[in-house]
């Protein structure tokens, strides 16, 4: 069983479909009984899909990664600190 940490921890990786099948595995139980995560899931997937959808970053994955990594600590932090 995973943490709220340890899913908050991968989430960027699985987000990019980066996890192995395993792990993705855990991370979606986690998700299903945890309605911090889902929080935090949900809004992390709709801000990574603006940022790639937009078509306002017309930047290859290799540009627009660091956009998203930042998008990413950012959540990340928010998670840590409630
Ligand atoms: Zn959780």
């Amino acid at each position: 069983m995973i943490s709220c940490a340890d899913f908050m921890a991968a989430i960027g990786d699985y987000l990019e479909g980066d996890v192995a099948a395993e792990v993705r595995l855990q991370l979606e139980t986690h998700l299903s009984h945890c309605a911090q995560c889902q929080v935090v899931y949900d809004s992390a997937r709709k801000t990574v899909r603006v940022v790639t959808d937009s078509g306002y970053f017309d930047l290859p994955e290799a540009a627009a990664r660091p956009i998203t990594e930042k998008i990413m600590a950012k959540i990340r932090s928010k998670g840590r600190s409630s």
